[in-house]
C-alpha cells in the first residue's frame, strides 16, 4: 500500500462553501465523524462573494408574500422545467433555513420593527431576499463556519479532490492533493457528499472565483452519475466591463432593485422596449411606477430592470449588437439617478450598496452615487449540474450525494436571483441530514488499492511527458477553451457555432492530455491548471452536446436559430451520462407529472 495521507470520515464532504457547510453542520449534529475539504481556505469559498441576499418568503416586508408565491416565481422562472418538488421544499423551507441562520448570529438588516429586512429582486413578484448589505454571502460563511467548528468537523483546507473512489457502484471515498506541498490524499468515507459550486472558470468572461472550475460536476460525471439540464447556463446581465482586468466582476442585482436603471448610449431606458408577455401583468408600465415598487409600493409592479436575468443579459447583447452599447461594449446601469428621488441619495447608496460603492470607486474610479456604470453580461451560475433525489440529494449512485449549485433541479433554465444561497441551506441541510442517516446505515466501503495507484500515476503524468511532443503549456489550453466557450455557446447560440464547439472541444481534449508541466510538485499552479483540464472540457462538452439537442430557446438556453419555446421541450430535462464506450452520452427524462394542488398553485399565480 502507498504511503500516502490517509483520513478516515463517516461522512466527506468535498466542498466548504453555503452547501458543504450547512451539510457538516446537520451530519456533524447527528452524531456522525465529519471531514470537509475545500480547495482554499475556510471561509474562503466562493459563497463569500454573494452579494443580494437570501430568497425566502418571510413576507416582512410585504404580508401578501408566502411559500406559494415564492414556488410559483421559481417555476416560472425556470421555465416550468424544474423538479417541481425541489421547487416546493425549497419555497416551503427556506423562511426557517434563514430564521436559522440568524438564530445562530447572523446579522440581517432589519425592517423598522426589527424584523429581517427583505429587498427586491429580479423574477420575485414580493420584496423576498433577506440580506445584509451587499455582503450577504460574508456573513452567511462566516455564521456557518462559526456554527460547524464548534460543533465539531475535521478541515483539510486547500485539498484538491482529483477523483472518487468506488467500490462496486458505491462510491467510499476520494483522492486528492494538498495544493501547498503537492502530496497525495486518501480519503475513506461511508458517505460523500459534493458541494464544489459552479462552472463559470470554462467562459473567459465569469463572476466565478478561481475554484468554479466544474470539479463536482466531472467528479461525479466521471464515476458513473448523472448530470441534467447542462444546456442551462446564467448569464448575469451586470458584470463590469471596464477596465480590462476586473472585467466579468459582479455588479448585484441589488443595485436594480434599489431603484438602478439600465441606459443605452443615447440615453434610452431601453428595457421598456420588451417585455415578455409571460410578465407583462407584472411589469411596470412607466417609470414612475417602477421606482414606487423599489420604494416598497405595494400596488406598484416592478421595472423591467427586474425581468429575469436571461432576458435583461439578451436586451443588453442586443443594444450593443445594434450599436447603441456604450464606449467599452457593454451598457449604462444608474443609481446616481435617484439624487432626483431622496434628498439623502449619496448616503442611502453608500448604506445599501457599500460594496458596489468601494468596487467601483477602487476598481474603475467611478463613484455611483454620482456617475453611472458600464455593465454586460458575465457567465454567472450553472443551472445544469448532478441529478439527485429531490428529498435526499441522493445521486445516482449509492454514496454519493450531492448540494448547491453543482447539484441540479430546482431551477430548471433559469435561476432567479437569491434563489442559490436559500438553495445551499435548504439541501445542505437535506444532504448532510441524508448522507449522515446513510454512514449510519452502511459499514464502510472497501478502498482499491489499484484504483488510488492509477490516479495518483495519472495526476503525475504532466511531468513526465517528453518535452518534443508538447505544443502548449496548460495555460494555453485553459485559454483557448475559455475563448471557445464565450465564442461559441455563449449566450446566443446557434446550430452551426455549437458542431464548431464540439469539434473544438475534442481538439482540446487531446490536446490537455499532452500538456506538460515543469518544476515539482510544491504550489505548481501550472500542474493545477493541467488537473483542472478534465474538469473544465468534460463540462465544456456536457453544455455543447446538451445545448445542440435544445432546438428551442427557453431560460438561460438562447437558440438564434430557434428563438422561442417549444412545447415538445417543455416536457423533459437533458441527462448527460458517461457511456460504455466512455463517451459521452446525452438522452431525455420525461418530467415527472406535478400534483394537481402545485398546478394549482402555479395557476393561481399567473
Ligand atoms: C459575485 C457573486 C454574487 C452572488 N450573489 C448571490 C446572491 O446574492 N444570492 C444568491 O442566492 N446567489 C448569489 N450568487 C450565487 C451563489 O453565490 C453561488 O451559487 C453559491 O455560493 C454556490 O455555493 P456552493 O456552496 O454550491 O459552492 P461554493 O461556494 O462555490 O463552494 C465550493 C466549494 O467547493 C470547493 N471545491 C471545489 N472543487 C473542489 C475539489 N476538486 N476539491 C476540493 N474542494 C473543492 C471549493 O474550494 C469551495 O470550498 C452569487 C455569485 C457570485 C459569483
Amino acid at each position: 500500500m502507498a504511503e500516502y495521507q490517509r483520513h478516515e470520515h463517516d461522512v466527506l464532504i468535498i466542498g466548504a462553501g453555503g452547501a458543504g457547510l450547512r451539510a457538516a453542520v446537520e451530519a456533524s449534529g447527528a452524531g456522525v465523524s465529519v471531514g470537509l475539504v475545500c480547495k482554499s481556505l475556510l471561509g474562503k469559498a466562493h459563497t463569500v462573494m454573494a452579494e443580494g441576499g437570501i430568497a425566502a418568503a418571510l413576507g416582512n416586508v410585504d404580508d401578501r408574500d408566502n411559500w406559494t408565491v415564492h414556488f410559483a416565481d421559481t417555476m416560472r422562472g425556470g421555465g416550468y422545467i424544474n423538479n417541481w418538488r425541489m421547487a416546493e421544499l425549497h419555497a416551503r423551507e427556506a423562511p426557517d433555513r434563514v430564521r436559522e441562520l440568524e438564530a445562530w448570529g447572523a446579522v440581517f438588516d432589519r425592517t423598522k420593527d426589527r424584523r429581517i429586512l427583505q429587498r427586491n429582486f429580479g423574477g420575485h413578484k414580493y420584496p423576498r431576499l433577506a440580506h445584509v448589505g451587499d455582503r450577504t454571502g460574508l456573513e452567511m460563511i462566516r455564521t456557518l463556519q462559526d456554527h460547524g467548528i464548534h460543533q465539531g468537523l475535521d478541515v483539510h483546507m486547500e485539498c484538491t479532490i482529483l477523483s472518487l473512489l468506488k467500490d462496486g457502484d458505491r462510491v467510499v471515498g476520494a483522492f486528492g492533493y494538498q495544493r501547498e506541498r503537492g502530496r497525495f490524499v486518501v480519503f475513506h468515507a461511508k458517505a460523500v457528499i459534493l458541494a464544489t459550486g459552479g462552472i463559470g472558470r470554462a467562459y473567459s468572461v465569469t463572476s466565478n472565483s478561481w475554484e468554479g472550475t466544474g470539479d463536482g460536476h466531472a467528479l461525479a460525471y466521471r464515476a458513473g452519475a448523472e448530470l441534467i439540464d447542462m444546456e442551462f447556463i446564467q448569464f448575469h446581465p451586470t458584470g463590469m466591463v471596464w477596465p480590462p482586468s476586473v472585467q466579468g466582476i459582479l455588479v448585484t442585482e441589488g443595485v436594480r432593485g434599489e431603484g438602478g436603471i439600465l441606459r443605452n448610449r443615447d440615453g434610452r431606458r431601453f428595457m421598456f422596449d420588451d417585455i415578455p408577455d409571460l410578465y407583462r401583468n407584472q411589469t411596470a408600465a412607466d417609470a414612475e411606477e417602477g421606482w414606487r415598487y423599489t420604494q416598497g409600493d405595494k400596488d406598484a409592479r416592478r421595472p423591467p430592470e427586474l425581468l429575469t436575468r436571461d432576458h435583461v443579459a439578451r436586451c443588453i447583447v442586443r443594444e450593443v449588437k445594434e450599436g447603441r452599447g456604450s464606449p467599452h461594449g457593454g451598457v449604462f446601469l444608474d443609481i446616481s439617478w435617484i439624487r432626483e428621488k431622496l434628498a439623502n441619495a449619496e448616503a442611502h447608496i453608500k448604506k445599501k450598496l457599500p460594496s458596489m460603492y468601494h468596487q467601483f470607486k477602487q476598481l474603475a474610479d467611478i463613484d455611483i452615487t454620482k456617475e453611472p456604470m458600464e455593465v454586460g453580461p458575465t457567465t454567472h451560475y450553472v443551472m445544469g449540474g448532478i441529478f439527485v433525489d429531490a428529498d435526499t440529494q441522493l445521486s445516482t449512485l449509492p454514496g454519493l450525494f450531492a448540494a448547491g449549485e453543482c447539484a441540479a433541479g430546482i431551477n430548471g433554465a433559469n435561476r432567479l436571483g437569491g434563489n442559490s444561497l436559500s438553495d445551499l441551506l435548504v439541501f445542505g441541510k437535506r444532504a448532510g441530514e441524508h448522507a449522515a442517516r446513510f454512514a449510519k446505515a452502511n459499514e464502510v466501503g472497501q478502498i482499491n488499492e489499484d484504483q488510488v495507484g492509477q490516479m495518483a500515476h495519472e495526476a503525475v503524468a504532466p511531468f513526465d511527458r517528453p518535452d518534443e511532443s508538447i505544443a502548449d503549456g496548460p495555460y494555453q489550453v485553459q485559454y483557448d477553451l475559455q475563448k471557445l466557450m464565450q465564442d461559441l455557446v455563449g449566450i446566443v447560440r446557434t446550430e452551426k457555432e455549437i458542431v464548431r464547439a464540439i469539434d473544438g472541444i475534442g481538439r482540446l481534449w487531446e490536446r490537455a492530455r499532452n500538456v506538460r508541466v515543469y518544476g515539482n510538485r510544491e504550489y505548481n499552479n501550472g500542474w493545477h491548471t493541467a488537473l483542472d483540464l478534465p474538469n473544465l472540457l468534460t463540462v465544456a462538452e456536457s453544455i455543447a452536446k446538451s445545448a445542440i439537442e435544445r432546438r428551442e430557446s427557453r431560460g438561460g438556453h438562447f437558440r438564434d436559430d430557434y428563438p422561442s419555446k417549444v412545447d415538445e421541450f417543455s416536457k423533459f430535462n437533458h441527462v448527460v451520462r458517461k457511456g460504455e464506450d466512455g463517451r459521452m452520452q446525452v438522452s431525455r427524462r420525461p418530467l415527472s407529472e406535478m400534483p394537481s394542488a402545485l398546478k394549482k398553485i402555479i395557476e393561481d399565480n399567473q
